[in-house]
């Protein structure tokens, strides 16, 4: 685990089954829950179960297995939705620059509407 990773953030709490979520499907590696603060009318997030801080340290040291988990369950939560083909965006955010909240690696995977320009 990263030495920095903040073992009381939101999220660990959630895998931890400290505090509930609005889970929607999960596999071995992954888990994709309803956003408590929706930004529009599909707003999912999707973590890994085992403790990387954001997109960088997920993609250094997660596992193949791991990665190909938790892309596949971003890919289930898209089919679940049905929303392949009208489409949606996917956001990390990462660090100060990247307004991250929660220091647990997550995708937004946001949809059901147009979504307009990427930064507005
Ligand atoms: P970010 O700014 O990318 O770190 O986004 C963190 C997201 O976590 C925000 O969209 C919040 O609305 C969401 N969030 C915070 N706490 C919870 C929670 N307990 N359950 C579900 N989503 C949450």
């Amino acid at each position: 685990m990263n030495n920095l990773y903040d073992l009381d953030n939101i999220f660990a709490k959630i895998l931890r089954s400290e505090i509930p979520c609005n889970k929607i499907l999960e596999n071995e590696f992954a888990l994709a829950f309803s956003d408590i603060n929706p930004q529009a009318p599909i707003h999912i997030l999707v973590i890994p179960k085992n403790p990387y801080i954001n997109f960088y340290d997920f993609t250094k040291n997660a596992s193949n297995k791991e990665h190909e988990s938790f892309w596949k369950l971003v890919n289930d939560v898209i089919e679940h939705y049905k929303i392949e083909k009208e489409g949606f965006r996917i956001i990390t955010n990462s660090g100060n620059n990247g307004n991250q909240d929660v220091p647990h690696f997550h995708v937004h995977l946001l949809g059901g509407e147009n979504l307009g320009r990427m930064i507005g």
